[in-house]
């Protein structure tokens, strides 16, 4: 099994003396600054004026410019929404390093695709918190954490593997797991797991499901209970004991069901497919057009988020949920697709 990274075999005190500058203060920004000033570490927020500023001073940590927080810290970590990250990175960050700084992420898709380039005399690592950072926030105050991949792109220091290291753990992430990656291996199979199975494939399959069972006359309501907020109950299973787990719980004919029928909806064609995101993942393909896209003001993605949230599934789903208080609202829904 490949080696698993907890608390006690990471030591922290090389980060100890050095000032991280969190760029961004979303969901992983707000995350990684809080829990990082939580477990000790000296932290700033580079932000440019608004709402996240806002929200940054009022949870009292220290926020200045994107160019000051640069230039103070010695540790960059750059939290910015991916399709940003170039153009300030040109602007506000790259003339701040300093050589024996390092530069760090919390996805590997900027670096991996050349959209920056950094300069040679300073470390770039990755910490990539395998869940949503309202997540890394919340499990972190209950006293766990999420787990996290670290990887190491350039070394220039020496220390690059000691620092990734000991952010990961600052984040809360040695509670849970720490794993090496690459910042390739990072990227790709991110993007394709988001893709294919935990915000493309899901979403298709629940709309797919939920319009079967409506265009043959069954109440949407009934089909929502059964495509949608059922998952998380099934999911909730897997989570803690795998599919093995999952199945245990449910009756038996759930599980014959799902054996003499969920490879009829999701087989071997499914899976040809399946290969053919990855390789447009892996040949850079995926990446151009998504740049392309944000260069035009993304026309497509505005058109497409707009059909989508007029399904007749986020409909009902709207409206049932309103009368379920029990169903809370963790965070405010993110105004972007690109989920992690
Ligand atoms: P968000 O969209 O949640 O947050 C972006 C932050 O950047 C906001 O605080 C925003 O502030 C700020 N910002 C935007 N533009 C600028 C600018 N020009 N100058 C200064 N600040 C700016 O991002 P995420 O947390 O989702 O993503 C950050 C990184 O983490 C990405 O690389 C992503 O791939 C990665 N990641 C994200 C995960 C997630 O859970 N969402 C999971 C794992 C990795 P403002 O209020 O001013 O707009
Ligand atoms: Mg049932
Ligand atoms: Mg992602």
């Amino acid at each position: 099994m490949t080696k698993v990274l907890y608390n006690n075999n990471v030591n922290e005190e090389v980060l100890k003396a050095k000032k991280i500058a969190i760029i961004g203060y979303g969901s992983q920004g707000h995350a990684h600054a809080l829990n990082l000033k939580e477990s000790g570490f000296d932290v700033v927020v580079g932000l440019r004026p608004g709402k996240s500023w806002d929200k940054a001073v009022e949870d009292g940590v220290n926020v200045v410019t994107v160019a000051e927080a640069t230039a103070q810290a010695d540790v960059v970590m750059v939290l910015l929404p991916d399709e940003l990250q170039p153009t300030v990175y040109e602007e506000s960050i790259k003339p701040n390093l300093q050589p024996g700084n390092a530069l760090a992420f919390a996805h590997g898709f900027n670096i991996h695709f050349s959209q920056i380039v950094p300069p040679e005399e300073v470390d770039v690592f990755l910490v990539a918190p395998k869940g949503p950072g309202h997540l890394v926030r919340r499990t972190f105050e209950e006293g766990a954490g999420v787990p996290a991949l670290y990887g190491i792109y350039q070394d220039y220091t020496g220390e690059a593997t000691a620092l990734a290291l000991a952010y990961a753990k600052g984040v809360g992430a040695g509670r849970a797991g720490i794993l090496e990656t690459s910042f390739q291996e990072e990227t790709e199979t991110d993007l394709f797991g988001e893709q294919a199975v935990l915000c493309g494939g899901l979403t298709s399959l629940v709309k797919a499901g939920f319009e079967t069972l409506t265009e043959a006359g069954y109440q949407p309501e009934v089909a929502y209970f059964e495509c949608l907020h059922e998952l998380k109950l099934i999911v909730d299973l897997m989570y803690e004991g795998g599919l093995e787990g999952m199945r245990y719980s449910i009756s038996d004919t759930a599980q014959w069901g799902d054996f003499v029928s969920g490879p009829r909806v999701v087989n071997e064609d499914t899976k040809a497919r399946m290969k053919d995101v990855l390789t447009d993942i892996q040949t850079g393909k995926f990446a151009k057009e998504w740049i392309l896209e944000n260069q035009a003001n993304r026309p497509q993605f505005n058109a497409i988020n707009q059909n989508e949230n007029n399904h007749q599934i986020e409909k009902v789903g709207r409206e049932l949920r309103e009368l379920m208080p029990f169903v809370k609202k963790q965070a405010k829904p993110k105004k972007e697709v690109v989920s992690n």
